[in-house]
């Protein structure tokens, strides 16, 4: 069997910045890369802010008005970011909705949305304020450079 790299791997991950990038054009699916952290840059983030982003983020954006078009949210296995699988939507469009939720997280008093046995396989790994400290970080990011989707080359 001939293994091809795949489309991710041939990207230069030395010269990625935190930001929102588009990894991947399937049809009508775009693949977004939230990157909050730069990659092999020493600090990454942990599993319980990761895990609670997911918990989060995930809830607020198919609450949102492209709810219906949320394919996937999920944390990227190196811990420096997040994939974003939308379907059918401008990625302008997709830009303002995640500053929304991002928003929306910040502003969030309470519990942790799934955090019970029976909703989550490890609901003790939780915690809101690491979550809302990744998020304005975050937020930061997107609102302090102009964002064209491309990684450079
Ligand atoms: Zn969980």
């Amino acid at each position: 069997m001939d293994i091809e790299r795949i489309t991710s791997f041939t990207q230069d991950h030395d010269k990625i910045t935190p930001g929102l990038y588009i990894s991947r054009i399937d049809g009508s699916l775009i693949t977004y890369d939230m990157r909050t952290r730069k990659p092999n840059g020493g600090e990454y983030m942990d599993n319980i802010t990761m895990h609670t982003v997911e918990h989060m983020f995930a809830t607020y954006i198919r609450n949102s008005e492209i709810g219906g078009n949320i394919i996937y949210f999920g944390p990227m296995g190196c811990q420096t970011g997040f994939y974003l699988i939308v379907r059918n939507e401008k990625p302008e469009r997709v830009l303002e909705i995640i500053k929304k939720t991002l928003v929306l997280i910040i502003n969030h008093k309470g519990e942790v949305f799934g955090a019970s046995r029976k909703e989550c396989g490890n609901y003790k790994n939780l915690a809101l304020q690491p979550c809302i400290d990744e998020c304005k970080k975050y937020l930061d990011v997107l609102n302090s450079k102009e964002i064209d989707f491309k990684y450079e080359q």
